[in-house]
Formats: C-alpha cells, sequence, structure tokens
C-alpha cells in the first residue's frame, strides 16, 4: 500500500477523475476526504472508499467559495492532525468561441478552475510547511498545453494551473512540499457529455492508442505522484493522453 494512513483531500471527488483518484487512494491505504458540490453523490463515493477497508469522509465544498474551504481544511485538521494530499482536481468546461463567449462562461470557468486551485492550495500550504512534508497535485490538461477549439476560458485555466504549480514547486519545495500537475488528453467522464459521437470518433482518432482515457488510467498517475515514489519529482506536468500530442 502506497499511500498507507496518508490524509488525502481531493476535490470534485464525487464522480469522474476525481471518484476514480479517491478509490484508488482509499485501495493504496489512505485516508480519503470526498469534497464536491455534488451533495447527492458524496455518500455514495465515500461508502464505495470505506467498503474498500480505507477511512473516508465527505463534505459539500463549492472550491470557488473560500470560507467553504477553510472550514473543510480546519475540519481535516482538527479530526487528523494533519493534511499529507491535495489533489485539486475540481473543473469545469463553457465552452464558446472566442467572439460568442459571454463574460458568465468565461468568469465561471475561471473561478473554479483557477480561484479554486488558489483557494484550496493556499488553504493548506501553512499546515504543510508546518509539517515539513506535503503533496499538491493540480489537474491540467493537454488543452492547457496546445489550445482547443471553443476553449479560450478552460484553455486559459488550465495553462495558468501550471503557471501555479511551477510557483508553488518553487516556494515550497525547499519547505518538504511538492507540487505537481498532470495533464490528461481526453477521458471518458461525464465532462466530456456534451460532445457529440461524432466528435468524439474524430477525438479516439487522433490518439495512437485508438481509444480515449479511463478515468482509473489518470488516477494511477495521481497516486505515484502522492507517493513516496515520486519523492524527487516536483514542478512537473505529466501528460497522461495515449500520446495523442505527438
Ligand atoms: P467531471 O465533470 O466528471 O467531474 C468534476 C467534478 O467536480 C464533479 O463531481 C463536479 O460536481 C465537481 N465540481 C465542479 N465544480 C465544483 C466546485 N465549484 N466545487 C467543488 N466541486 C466542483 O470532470 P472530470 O472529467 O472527472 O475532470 C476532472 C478534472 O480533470 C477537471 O479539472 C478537468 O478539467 C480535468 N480534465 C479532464 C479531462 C477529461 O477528458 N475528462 C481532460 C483533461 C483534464
Amino acid at each position: 500500500m502506497r499511500l498507507k494512513d496518508k490524509i488525502a483531500l481531493i476535490t470534485g471527488a464525487a464522480q469522474g477523475i476525481g471518484l476514480a483518484t479517491a478509490l484508488k487512494f482509499a485501495q493504496e491505504g489512505a485516508a480519503v476526504v470526498v469534497c464536491d458540490m455534488r451533495s447527492d453523490a458524496i455518500d455514495a463515493a465515500v461508502a464505495r472508499c470505506r467498503d474498500l477497508g480505507a477511512k473516508a469522509s465527505g463534505q459539500r465544498v463549492d472550491v470557488t467559495q473560500r470560507d467553504q474551504v477553510d472550514a473543510l481544511v480546519a475540519e481535516v485538521l482538527q479530526r487528523h492532525g494533519r493534511i499529507d494530499v491535495l489533489v485539486n482536481n475540481a473543473g469545469i468546461t463553457k465552452d464558446a468561441r472566442l467572439q460568442k463567449m459571454t463574460l458568465q462562461q468565461f468568469d465561471a470557468v475561471i473561478d473554479v478552475n483557477l480561484r479554486g486551485v488558489f483557494h484550496c492550495a493556499q488553504a493548506v500550504a501553512d499546515p504543510m510547511v508546518a509539517q515539513g512534508s506535503g503533496v499538491i497535485l493540480n489537474a491540467s490538461s493537454v488543452v492547457g498545453i496546445y489550445g482547443n477549439f471553443g476553449q479560450t476560458n478552460y484553455a486559459a485555466s488550465k495553462f495558468g494551473v501550471i503557471g501555479f504549480t511551477k510557483t508553488w514547486s518553487r516556494e515550497l519545495g525547499p519547505k518538504g512540499v511538492r507540487v505537481n500537475a498532470v495533464a490528461p488528453g481526453f477521458v471518458e467522464t461525464p465532462i466530456l457529455s456534451t460532445i457529440p459521437d461524432k466528435v468524439l470518433e474524430q477525438m479516439r482518432q487522433q490518439v495512437p492508442l485508438r481509444r480515449l482515457g479511463r478515468p482509473e488510467e489518470i488516477a494511477n498517475v495521481y497516486a505515484f505522484l502522492a507517493s513516496d515514489e515520486a519523492s524527487y519529482v516536483n514542478g512537473a506536468v505529466i501528460e497522461v493522453s495515449g500520446g495523442m500530442t505527438v
């Protein structure tokens, strides 16, 4: 068990990649804190982690609301005395071409994907520095590296996450805290539900492996990065895309 007794907070963990990561971390022995906006799905995610023998708890938190994030981190510290891993996974899309994108679409994505990541990282940074150890993992995307049609807001937010990762790895590395990002390609989760089948098929054909990724295949990389096996990995952006950008 690579994450035995680690206390791991995962945002957006009620479904998709976040849920797969919570289950993987549970299998690896971590105590998992599931945080999401979808209160209906949190209990089920917690129950699945517990079925794997892990300690798990859940809380409805909107990462754009700083007071909610601070309250969650305070509660985790009170209950467990430490936070070892933060997976900044919560993210949304609101797609439109540049000329069509509304300010609401722009702001909503920046709020969750950038401000939310900032809130959570800032809330755990002091406790991790005080412990002298910790891991912060951020969800970027291949879209953050290469851009994508119709995703001005999302691409900017995911490129921004890379900036966060590199900056925090410099600031926190000397204090024993590692910070890395994962940049998935296209992964089969509800976030792709608005994309037409024809476009999904075109996306599959762009990938040398000729298929989309599975949430578990991203979770595996988060588990590696969270573990001591990745003790010299810091400030990295790991692309997990089946080779789609080669
Ligand atoms: P998803 O839509 O399936 O799940 C995202 C989860 O985040 C949901 O449970 C949602 O309720 C939660 N969430 C949304 N806003 C929130 C908020 N304000 N506060 C708390 N929770 C919130 O998405 P996914 O496909 O599993 O993606 C997870 C992460 O990976 C995202 O950051 C996404 O941008 C990134 N990513 C996904 C893909 C992909 O193809 N699926 C590719 C690259 C990057």
